[in-house]
């Protein structure tokens, strides 16, 4: 039996005064982490919750997060971590496919959640500085099931909306072992990051290893380059993890400062999106740290494979698989790669999450009869049993770390009466390394812009999902069947369309 939060006790018990948490009115303990945790625990549990209910939470990075997350786990319910930036639409659909009925957000997070909960008839709590409340404790944790569901955390393969992957307490807590073990983190270390905790990559491999390691964390709400430069300085860090684009952003901070600055930093974890290797040398140089890149999926609790610390970083390799996992490199026809061959990555293990939430269909896809989960990706192994990936089989887009799936944009583009077709694909982007461009075919007639279309996208979908570069055209490319063939959209012309 077990809970989430059982590192965060344990610590709290074995040495209750260590930083927790640094929080920009001074740090935390695990005691005070804890003891906050627990009181949010019984706020929650005052409005009716226990165990086996789901709780959405639209919070950024900050130790509020942490607090009402792992309030929410004390009492054996699930949580529903989304994007704060979800509109109302959006947020309605999480609370409606996760059936929750109650939802939290943090003060500065618009109305879209409050007014999601209103319309679905649950309750709304908002969530303040330092989660304070007078409610009593929660006096004792919930010992849950290490199958039962954690966390539901909505992702999307190549169709339709995105669908809530089930993460369950041994997923989560296996994440946080392993994290640990690979990037051989303990007590000692600081560990900062700019990544949001909603997403697998912050919640997993960096709040959940912290937390299994006993060291601290640093949390900065909002990336902005000298943001964390300036964090990175405050706390002494010693890790940072986060996506390809903040390095380099932070490569080209105009920040002065020198490697000596940062002699703290040991290692800087990337992953979520391949790391190009011009910008993992000049950050190892400037920041003296050793950059190791990571490679994994929601699905499967953020981890696949790692640059083992003990080995150092291999540039452009994600690494080898990680312990507790098996990873197998197969051909379409199900044949298991060699070394040197390309095919698609699938996983097994402790970390491979339980199924979307009510899609057997989908999950069937995605998960055979004996446990195997296909990514999607598609990677090859070399003669050091080194990963690299090489592509996506699928055309989810990564634009600065958040995930656009074109579907979903697509759906809204097709909504606008002026608009016939539309294909929605990734441009490679020097800054977002991916950027969102739109295809599409006007109806006959029309006198539709591209800013038209800006101002429909922007009523219905997050900032980072709108299509930066629209493109019309008459005929989008078709295959036989008539289905849009995406491969075949001239991305150089697409490129060039692009505003500068
Ligand atoms: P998510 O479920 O949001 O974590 O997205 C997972 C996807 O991110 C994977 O299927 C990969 O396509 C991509 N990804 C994650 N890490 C890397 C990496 N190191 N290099 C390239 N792609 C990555």
């Amino acid at each position: 039996m077990s809970n989430l939060i059982d590192p965060i006790i344990q610590h709290a018990e074995a040495h209750p005064e260590r930083v927790a948490i640094h929080t920009s009115s001074g740090p935390w303990s695990y005691d005070e982490l804890l003891a906050r945790s627990l009181r949010y625990a019984g706020l929650l549990a005052a409005h009716g919750i226990g165990a086996g209910d789901r709780v959405l939470l639209a919070a950024p990075s900050c130790p509020e997060f942490v607090v009402a997350y792992m309030g929410i786990q004390a009492l054996g319910a699930t949580v529903v971590p989304i994007n704060t930036m979800s509109t109302e639409p959006e947020a309605a659909y999480y609370l409606t496919d996760a059936g929750a009925t109650l939802a939290i957000s943090w003060h500065e997070v618009g109305p879209a959640v409050s007014r999601a909960a209103d319309g679905a008839g649950i309750i709304h709590l908002t969530l303040t500085t330092g989660a304070d409340t007078d409610s009593t404790p929660l006096a004792w944790v919930i010992d849950r099931d290490p199958a039962e569901t954690a966390a539901i955390l909505y992702t999307s393969g190549t169709t339709g909306r995105p669908k809530g992957a089930e993460l369950g307490v041994a997923n989560l807590l296996a994440a946080g072992q392993i994290g640990c073990a690979v990037a051989g983190t303990s007590g000692e270390d600081r560990t900062g990051t700019a990544l949001p905790l909603f997403h697998v990559f912050g919640q997993a491999a960096v709040m959940m290893a912290t937390f299994t390691g006993g060291g601290s964390l640093s949390l900065l709400p909002k990336f902005t380059p000298q943001g964390l430069i300036d964090l990175l300085r405050r706390d002494k860090l010693t890790v940072m993890c986060g996506v390809p684009t903040m390095w380099n952003a932070m490569l080209h901070a105009a920040d002065d400062a020198d490697s000596a600055d940062f002699a703290t930093l040991r290692v800087a974890v990337s992953g979520g999106a391949s790391l190009p290797g011009e910008v993992a040398r000049a950050f190892e140089e400037k920041f003296g740290c050793t950059i190791l890149e990571g490679y994994g999926l929601t699905e499967t609790t953020a981890f696949g494979a790692f640059n083992d610390v003990e080995r150092g970083g291999k540039i452009g390799s994600v690494g080898r698989v990680v312990p507790r996992l098996d990873m197998q490199i197969r051909t379409t026809d199900g044949a298991v790669c060699g070394p040197g061959e390309v095919g698609e990555i699938f996983v097994r293990g402790d970390t491979v999450f339980k199924g979307y939430r009510n899609r057997p269909d989908a999950t069937a896809a995605a998960l055979t009869a004996d446990g195997w989960f296909r990514t999607g990706d598609l990677g090859v192994f070399d003669a050091e049993h080194d990963l690299r990936i090489v592509d996506r089989l699928k055309d989810m887009i990564i634009r600065g770390g958040y995930n656009v799936y074109p579907s979903e944009v697509e759906e809204v583009l097709y909504a606008h009466p002026d608009v016939v077709e539309a294909a929605v694909v990734g441009i490679p982007d020097e800054y977002y390394g991916e950027e969102v461009a739109a295809v599409v075919t006007p109806r006959s007639g029309s006198v539709l812009t591209a800013a038209d279309l800006d101002t429909w996208t922007r009523e219905r979908l997050s900032a980072y999902k709108i299509p930066r570069i629209i493109q019309f055209v008459e005929q989008l490319p078709k295959g036989t069947t008539g289905k849009i063939l995406k491969r075949d959209i001239d991305r150089d012309q697409l490129r060039a369309a692009a505003p500068s």
